[in-house]
């Protein structure tokens, strides 16, 4: 055995050094000193040596692996030592060759941006984000936000119902549908939870409208605040400060009154036309201002019927499209412009 193994030694002593790269190297000690290799072909032959004469035999097969080892680990050093030889003495590299250009950089949508920038602003006056299901039922989409059956309001948000045969668990006069905005989230998040509640709500809505301001798929944020003591000046203050931070500041904010069924008082939210910058111009007709949002006290009735006391709590809420402000933000005057796939959109400046 010892025989052998001097044998093996010497034509690694030989083989090894001629090694000419890492690769052939790594060969070698695949067959040297791998599972398979033949120094543990040897080793299988040590049941034959007689007990006394077993340690050394060991203690020579150790001996013999590392000095294997350490000649495979000079041949590969040697072979990159080369590789690098080879690269440097070759073709030189020309630094002032232009570089390969990379794929076009994109960036987020704008509607995508409008919707990170509003949250933003938000959660840094310490509201949270909450989502909802966008097939909603109609309780959550309009009883419950003062709009019961047969309700005039619930024609302003033509609705797309969504086909619930054989569904069970689908009470009768509450169809599913695709939400028509995103104030459901409340109702949800006021039924799971304690005031003092602020939460911000973005995401799709669907209503059945097709035309350059409309689309019927469109993105919506909501804003809801209930506490004690929440005033109508609590809204403004909100609503000024929020469009300051996203249109910039000198940007005004006027109200009127208006009618939402799930807030009382409710009002329309106006801002300094984006285009003209409040001098008057055709799109905001002269007046300096465009519509924005809509806004206005959670109506006690709404309060009421996800069981809080309207005597003891307050709150306000309001409901801006995202499209909308990134249009304006962006000068985007066509709406479905945004989902039409142009990659445009897309593209850094
Ligand atoms: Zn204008």
């Amino acid at each position: 055995m010892l025989a052998a193994l001097e044998a093996l030694l010497a034509a690694a002593r030989l083989e090894i050094p001629q090694a000419g790269d890492r690769e052939a190297a790594e060969a070698l000690r695949v067959r040297y000193l791998g599972r398979k290799g033949e120094l543990q072909a040897l080793l299988r032959g040590m049941g034959s040596v007689p007990a006394p004469e077993r340690p050394a035999a060991g203690a020579a097969v150790n001996a013999a692996r590392d000095e294997i080892e350490a000649l495979i680990r000079e041949a590969i050093a040697r072979g990159e030592r080369a590789a690098l030889e080879r690269e440097l003495r070759g073709a030189p590299l020309d630094v002032t060759l232009p570089g390969r250009r990379l794929a076009p950089r994109g960036r987020r949508h704008p509607v995508s941006q409008a919707q990170d920038d509003i949250v933003e602003i938000f959660a840094r006056m310490g509201y949270e984000v909450a989502e909802g299901p966008e097939v909603e039922l109609d309780y959550y989409n309009f009883e419950a936000l003062n709009m019961p059956a047969g309700h005039p309001a619930r024609d302003m948000q033509d609705t797309f119902y969504v086909e619930a045969k054989g569904r069970e668990g689908i009470a009768p006069g509450n169809p599913p549908l695709l939400r028509t905005h995103t104030s459901p989230v409340q109702v949800r998040s006021m039924l799971a939870r304690q005031p003092p509640l602020r939460i911000c709500s973005p995401g799709r809505v669907y209503r059945r409208d097709d035309d350059p301001t409309h689309s019927p798929m469109f993105h919506q944020v909501e804003l809801l605040c209930v506490d004690r003591g929440i005033s109508f000046a609590h809204l403004q203050g909100t609503l000024e400060a929020f469009i300051q931070a996203f249109f910039g500041k000198g940007f005004q904010t006027r109200f009127r009154p208006s009618y939402f069924p799930f807030v009382e008082p409710g009002a329309e939210v106006d801002i300094t036309c984006t285009l003209c910058g409040g001098k008057g111009c055709r799109t905001c007709k002269g007046t300096g201002f465009l519509e924005v949002l809509g806004a206005g006290m959670v109506h006690p009735k709404v309060l009421a019927a996800v069981g809080y006391d309207p005597e003891e709590l307050s709150g306000f809420a309001f409901g801006a499209g995202i499209d909308r402000l990134a249009m304006l933000r962006s000068g985007v005057d066509d709406l479905r412009l945004f989902f039409e796939n142009d990659l445009r959109f897309l593209e850094t400046a």
